[in-house]
C-alpha cells in the first residue's frame, strides 16, 4: 500500500463529525431525482406529470447519450417536474406508493460476468442507471464508454470532510463490494483503491484491497487531487473515477437485476454528533436535515458543495448535508475581537495558535474586493496552482494560457476561494473556465 501525504490543504480541526452508529430512515412520502448535481447533463424529459412509474422507471436521459438514463427511486406517481431559469429540468419529484414495484432487469452473477461481451455489460449498466457513476478527470463528466481508461480510481472517502464513513458504507457490503471490482477490471487492469488515514482502522475487512492510504488533510482523497499526486503521464489525465457508494449500487444492480433504492447519508450541524443514515436516494431535504433554524444554510459540502433549497431534495450523487449558520450581517466590532472560535487558514485569528475544534458559518465578512496578490490561495492549493493568475487568464480570454498554468489539474476543492481574503469565488471562476473548455472539445 502507498501513502500519500500533500503538503498543502486544510488542516484545521472542524467541528460536527457524525457518530458512527446507524439508523435507518422511515420510507419518505417523495422523492426527488434532481439533475442539478450532475455535471455537463443536457436532460431530455422522459415522463409527464401525474404519470405512474415503477422503480427503476427512466425519468429522463443525457439527450448527448440517450442511453443514459435516471431511474426513479421508488414506485409512485410523477408529482411534479420542476424547472429553472431558461425551463432548465431541476428535479423530477414521485409521491411514493406504499410497496415498491421494481422493473426488473435480470440479475447477473459472478460466472456470467466472465462471459458477458464488454458491449452487453457496458449497455447494460447504463439501461439500469448506473453507468454514470463512472465519471471521468479532468471535467468529471459521465465516463467515455468507447475508451479505454487509463486507470479507475476507487473513492472510498465522499466529496467532504464529513461524507459517511467507508467502515461503515462497506459493513456487510464486503461481497458486493469485491463485484464491484471485478466489473471495474472489465475496463482496466489498473485500480487505484484510496482511503483516507482516519478510515483504515475500520477498514481491515478490506485492507488487502486498499491501494493508496491518503492523509487526512483536506482535499487528499479528492480523486483529482489523488491523480495529481500519482500520475506519470499526460494519458493518465482522463483517469475515470467512482465512490464507495455508486460502486455499491452498481454492484448492486447487477447482481439482484434491480434498481438500488438506498444509500448512507450524514448530516452535520455545529457540535451535534449525528448517526449515520440509511434513506431512499433522492430522500426529501426536510427528513434528512430534521428541524433547522430558519435561515440556515444547507450545503452538500463546506468548500465545494451546492447550496440547497430546503423544499428539494438530494441530489444524485449527493450524500451529506450540512447546516451552517447563515449570519450575513457584519459582526459588531469584529476585528477587536481575537476569533478564538473562528476558522482561520491565514493565521488572522488566535484560533490558530490553539488546538480546539472551529465551525463554519456562511459568513462571508465584506464583499468581494480585487485580488491583493496575498498567495493565500497558492499556499492552500493541494495541486500547486497558482489560482489568481489562471483567474487572471480566464478574465483576459486567454485559455491557453489558464491551460499552460495548470487549469485543468485543478480538483475543483474550494479551498482558495475559502482562503482568499479579497472573497474572490476562484473556484467558480476556474471551474466555469474547465467547463466551457470541455464543452468547446466536445463541440
Ligand atoms: S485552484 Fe482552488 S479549487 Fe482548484 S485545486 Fe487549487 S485550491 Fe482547489
Ligand atoms: S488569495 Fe485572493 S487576494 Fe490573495 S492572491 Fe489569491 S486571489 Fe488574490
Amino acid at each position: 500500500m502507498e501513502t500519500l501525504a500533500p503538503s498543502k490543504g486544510f488542516k484545521l480541526k472542524l467541528a460536527g463529525m457524525p457518530d458512527t452508529s446507524v439508523i435507518r430512515l422511515t420510507r419518505p412520502a417523495t422523492v426527488g431525482v434532481s439533475a442539478q448535481d450532475i455535471p455537463h447533463i443536457r436532460p431530455k424529459l422522459l415522463v409527464k406529470e401525474k404519470e405512474a412509474v415503477k422503480t427503476g422507471t427512466p425519468l429522463f436521459c443525457d439527450k448527448r447519450d440517450p442511453a443514459i438514463q435516471y431511474l426513479s427511486p421508488g414506485t409512485g406517481t410523477v408529482k411534479q417536474i420542476c424547472f429553472g431559469a431558461r425551463r432548465r429540468l431541476l428535479e423530477v419529484v414521485i409521491a411514493l406508493d406504499s410497496m415498491d414495484d421494481f422493473v426488473e432487469f435480470g440479475p447477473v452473477t459472478s460466472a456470467d460476468l466472465v462471459q458477458l461481451p464488454d458491449q452487453e455489460l457496458i449497455d447494460r449498466l447504463k439501461q439500469g442507471g448506473v453507468w454514470q457513476s463512472l465519471r471521468q478527470l479532468p471535467a468529471r463528466d459521465t465516463a467515455d464508454s468507447g475508451t479505454a481508461p487509463p486507470l479507475i480510481i476507487v473513492c472510498l472517502n465522499g466529496n467532504d470532510l464529513f461524507s459517511p464513513h467507508p467502515g461503515q458504507v462497506l459493513e456487510n457490503n464486503i461481497p458486493q463490494f469485491e463485484f464491484g471490482l471485478a466489473v471495474l477490471k472489465r475496463f482496466c487492469d489498473r485500480i487505484i483503491v484510496a482511503a483516507r488515514t482516519s478510515s483504515m482502522e475500520q477498514l481491515n475487512p478490506v485492507r488487502h484491497l486498499i491501494t493508496h492510504q491518503v492523509s487526512d488533510t483536506y482535499p487528499a482523497w479528492n480523486p483529482g487531487a489523488i491523480l495529481y499526486h500519482i500520475k506519470e503521464k499526460p494519458e493518465e489525465n482522463t483517469a475515470w473515477y467512482i465512490h464507495v457508494q455508486d460502486l455499491l449500487h452498481l454492484a448492486r444492480f447487477l447482481k439482484t437485476g434491480r434498481y438500488p433504492v438506498e444509500t448512507m447519508v450524514t448530516v452535520t450541524r455545529g457540535d451535534d454528533k449525528k448517526p449515520h443514515m440509511i434513506a431512499r436516494r433522492g430522500a426529501p431535504i426536510p427528513l434528512l436535515a430534521g428541524n433547522f433554524p430558519a435561515g440556515s444554510l444547507i450545503t452538500t459540502g463546506r468548500f465545494n458543495g451546492r447550496k440547497v433549497d430546503p423544499d428539494t431534495h438530494l441530489g444524485f450523487f449527493e450524500t451529506t448535508l450540512n447546516i451552517l449558520p447563515d449570519t450575513p450581517e457584519d459582526e459588531m466590532f469584529g476585528f477587536l475581537r481575537p476569533g478564538l472560535n473562528k476558522p482561520t487558514v491565514s493565521r488572522a485569528f488566535l484560533s490558530c495558535l490553539i488546538d480546539r475544534e472551529v465551525q463554519l458559518d456562511g459568513t462571508l465578512h465584506g464583499e468581494e474586493r480585487a485580488c491583493i496578490n496575498c498567495s493565500y490561495c497558492e499556499d492552500i492549493c493541494p495541486v500547486d496552482l497558482m489560482p489568481s493568475f489562471i483567474m487572471k487568464a480566464l478574465h483576459g480570454d486567454d485559455i491557453e494560457e489558464a491551460l499552460e498554468l495548470g487549469l485543468l489539474d485543478c480538483c475543483r476543492c474550494g479551498l482558495c476561494s475559502f482562503t482568499c481574503p479579497s472573497k474572490i469565488e476562484l473556484t467558480r471562476i476556474l471551474s466555469q473556465g474547465m467547463d466551457t473548455h470541455h464543452k468547446d472539445k466536445q463541440g
